[in-house]
């Protein structure tokens, strides 16, 4: 009946876990804001105008240690909100101190393996800096030097280039390193896999002594583990991968839903028998209960968890849900964290979490161990951005299950026209400035993902 879409977790990072990297804290700071975060004026105002309302979790994370001036070691893939993580604490550190930059020089360097990506790390750089007055370049091969050459004459603060370029540009002496405040290796992992070892190692052996580093691979296997070691100096570590690092397949929909009748939809639901073992999420702990109770009354066996109950009656709902005394677990976030159950057949999303990467955690509850889960998402109207941020961070988009009784066909409609399709990993965003339907965050992109 669900129209399904599956959702399959790339394995990676999971050498960082045996040398002590955590994960990430999301889930203990669900209503995190950009406000929060110490990013001057100028900053805050470039993230309202790319539509981001709540910071990624390597944000979070990422950002505070950054702006104080530590190294970091981050281990997360593209899509994570990554290039903002490093941009934004890159931008304030070269407002707060300006300085007039030499011909030919750079104060920041970042290292893309491709020019695709470099492309678009500089284009973010430009959006995320728009209120500050700085100068950035990009340099790339397979396009003539001239142009590059001639942006990078008079200096700039922030250069996005890939290897062999860069190199060349170098050796002509078009380029100097000296001076250098920032450097950032951006996909170690796949720089090595493109055979970029030998120039990374050359261009490292240029750069000041005297620097901040910041280093991030999806994997971390052991050379680029031995690579980092040689680069950071007592780095923070930030880890942001998906909640398993097996293969996982899960069928996942979104049901639109007036928020009045989200009761009877869930209460529909549950006629299904395959509804056996089901978690349902959401976001607060009195709604855990009420949910709960419903349930109760309605004779569907249910228990909440959350951080209000004591330990032992968790572990004595833990343990019902567990042996299938109960057929369904209401849990808040945190009190999800660390429930590992086997064979959860459904997960249930009564309310859509607001912060994207714990729609992957809790819907990473069901299809364990290669078993295939189902995971559904009642949204109601406020909760229709809430789905565009998930479409956006697990790039693609989940599929509306309308033949339901409680279907709100207004809400559908006014997801239609944003919703991302296909399969792209990078997606679009409302348009900006009335202009059409480009992506603030990288911009330059047709609807298509095409450069223009
Ligand atoms: P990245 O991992 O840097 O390639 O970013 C993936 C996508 O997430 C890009 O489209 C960004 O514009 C977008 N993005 C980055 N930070 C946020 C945020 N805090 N909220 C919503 N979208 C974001």
């Amino acid at each position: 009946m669900l129209p399904s879409v599956f959702l399959v977790f790339p394995a990676s990072c999971g050498l960082m876990a045996r040398i002590g990297f955590s994960g990430h804290p999301l889930t203990q700071t669900p209503s995190f804001n950009f406000s929060d975060i110490a990013l001057v004026e100028p900053l805050q105002r470039a993230v309202r105008e790319s539509g981001y309302t709540t910071p990624t979790p390597i944000q979070i994370e990422a950002i505070p240690p950054l702006l104080e001036g530590r190294d970091l070691l981050g281990c997360a893939q593209t899509g994570t909100g990554k290039t903002a993580a490093f941009a934004l604490p890159i931008l304030q550190r070269l407002a707060a101190n300006r300085r007039r930059v030499a011909g030919k020089h750079t104060r920041v360097l970042v290292l893309t393996p491709t020019r695709e990506l470099a492309i678009q790390v500089h284009d973010s750089f430009r959006v995320y800096g728009e209120h500050l007055k700085l100068k950035y370049a990009v340099v790339y091969g397979g396009v003539g030097q001239g142009n590059q050459v001639r942006a990078m004459s008079t200096g700039v603060d922030i250069l996005v280039a890939t290897p062999g370029r860069l190199l060349d540009l170098i050796d002509q002496r078009y380029l100097v390193l000296d001076g250098l405040e920032v450097f950032v290796l951006d996909e170690a992992d796949r720089m090595l896999d493109m055979g970029f070892i030998q120039p990374i190692r050359q261009i490292l052996a240029l750069l000041p002594k005297r620097r901040q580093t910041l280093f991030f691979s999806a994997t971390m296997p052991p050379n680029i583990e031995k690579l980092a070691a040689s680069m950071l100096t007592d780095p923070v570590r930030v880890e942001v991968t998906p909640v398993s690092s097996t293969a996982e397949l899960i069928a996942q929909s979104v049901m639109f839903v007036d928020k009045a009748r989200k009761k009877d939809l869930l209460l529909f639901l549950f006629k299904d028998p395959k509804l056996k073992r089901v978690i349902i999420f959401t976001r607060t702990k009195n709604g855990a209960n009420r949910v709960a109770d419903l349930l109760d009354a309605n004779g569907i066996s249910a228990e909440a968890i959350h951080g209000n109950k004591s330990q032992s009656a968790r572990q004595r709902a833990l343990e019902n849900f567990r042996e299938g005394k109960i057929r369904a677990l209401v849990a808040t976030d945190l009190a999800a964290r660390g429930i590992d159950v086997d064979n959860i057949s459904h997960v249930i999303n009564f309310e859509v979490p607001n912060v994207a990467e714990s729609y992957v955690h809790r819907i990473g509850r069901t299809a364990r161990a290669g078993a295939q889960g189902i995971a559904i998402s009642l949204c109601d109207a406020e909760e229709r951005s809430y789905i565009r941020d998930i479409e956006r961070l697990i790039g693609q988009p989940v599929p509306v299950a309308a033949d339901q009784p409680f279907h709100s066909e207004s809400i559908a409609q006014a997801r239609g026209s944003t919703a991302p399709s296909g399969n792209n990993q990078r997606q679009q965003r409302p348009a900006r400035n009335g202009q059409g339907g480009g992506r603030p965050g990288k911009p330059g992109r047709n609807s298509r993902g095409r450069r223009r």
